[in-house]
């Protein structure tokens, strides 16, 4: 049976993931431009979807289905597709290609067809699959996260208790290449149980590491309240990366309480500080445009990212209902001129990047050779 994997940009790491994932169960995940026969994956989120929801209903071949947004939409993903991956897809992409060889009807733990839907009953133990195969990805050390943060889909596809791939395992796959760079909700949780550092193990993974390591940058982020003395020593004595990236999301506390974000106004400006003070440039990331944001509390964001920028780097989102968050279904609040014209004014003195009023534009931009 011939298996082929969608070329998708925002995908790259799930590829690499998942063709590691099912080359054992002897299954090789052709890329493709267009579906083929016999079996077609595609991951999809919830901004590139509708790019790809024609394409998937005309398929000739079996399309499988998974991602963000088909783990948050299964039902009406299922409505265009065979067959759609719910949540983790290590385990159950290879049971389910074994599944569709033998003729079966799919009806398996963490599948949704339109006739069925059994939840699986336990989550992927990171160290029971590998980081990548012959397709180099970033290695994911950590999955799942305790917060809640009401845009956020994390937690609700990979739950809120954090699993970490293990040192010995990490160190195996990045020590292979030149540069050691990691998938994380939050890099310094690395370890623990993602609310209290376990700065120890950090260090005893970087000993491992051979190579140039990034940690706390793209796609390892982290959160405000870990930027500390002991986590900027770390990456000072042993990374490559001179930023570190983390989400600030608003000026409000207000605001950041009703996102349930766990950390304060406070703590963002004080590793704001922090970095400052240890030679490492702060990238930070804010969302405008909550539908429960007044005025004032849009205002004190958009102070807060003037702030930011006179020493750090500014990453300015507009608020998007993803399916399955806490925030699904509302609307975006429009913004302030005030704020268009200050985050314009930023931009224009290379202060800030993002996408405050078309958030589609930074986010999904269809591949070139795809636009009709
Ligand atoms: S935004 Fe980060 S901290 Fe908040 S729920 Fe998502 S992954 Fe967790």
């Amino acid at each position: 049976m011939q298996v082929n994997w969608r070329q998708i940009h925002a995908a790259r790491n799930s590829y690499a993931a998942l063709l590691a994932a099912c080359e054992p169960a002897g299954f090789s995940l052709r890329l493709v431009d267009l579906p083929a026969a016999d079996v077609t994956c595609y991951s999809l989120n919830s901004l590139n979807e509708s790019y790809y929801r024609d394409e998937i209903a005309g398929a000739e071949g079996i399309t499988i289905v998974g991602g963000p947004h088909a783990t948050a939409c299964y039902r009406e993903v299922a409505g265009y597709a065979d067959y759609v991956i719910v949540g983790e897809g290590e385990h159950t992409l290879p049971r389910l290609l074994e599944e569709i060889e033998r003729g079966g009807t799919g009806d398996i733990p963490g599948v949704a067809t339109c006739d069925h839907y059994t939840p699986v009953k336990s989550c992927v133990r990171l160290d029971a699959y590998p980081a990548f195969s012959e397709k180099q990805g970033f290695v994911e050390c950590s999955r799942g996260c305790p917060f809640s943060c009401g845009y956020c889909q994390t937690p609700q596809i990979f739950g809120h208790c954090m699993r970490h791939r293990s040192i010995d395992v990490i160190a195996g796959f990045s020590n292979r290449y030149e540069h050691a760079r990691f998938v994380s909700p939050n890099a310094f949780a690395y370890g623990s149980d993602g609310i209290h550092p376990r700065w120890e193990k950090i260090e005893a993974l970087f000993k491992c590491l051979k190579n140039q390591i990034f940690f706390g940058t793209f796609p390892s982020e982290v959160r405000p309240e870990f930027v500390c003395k002991e986590s900027l020593a770390l990456v000072n004595r042993y990374c490559t990366n001179t930023k570190l990236h983390f989400g600030a999301q608003s000026g409000s506390d207000a605001v950041l309480e009703r996102l349930q974000r766990g950390h304060t106004v406070d703590d963002v400006i004080h590793a704001v500080e922090l970095c400052t003070e240890s030679g490492i440039t702060p990238v930070v990331d804010f969302i405008v445009g909550f539908p429960f944001e007044t005025d004032e509390e849009q205002v004190s964001t958009v102070n807060l990212i003037r702030q930011v920028a006179r020493s750090g780097k500014v990453h300015v989102h507009r608020f998007i209902p993803l399916p399955g968050t806490p925030l699904a279904g509302t609307t975006a609040r429009p913004l302030l001129k005030e704020t268009e014209k200050a985050c314009g004014n930023l931009a224009l003195a290379g202060k800030i990047t993002g996408s405050w009023s078309e958030p589609a534009v930074r986010f999904f931009r269809p591949p070139s050779n795809d636009i009709p």
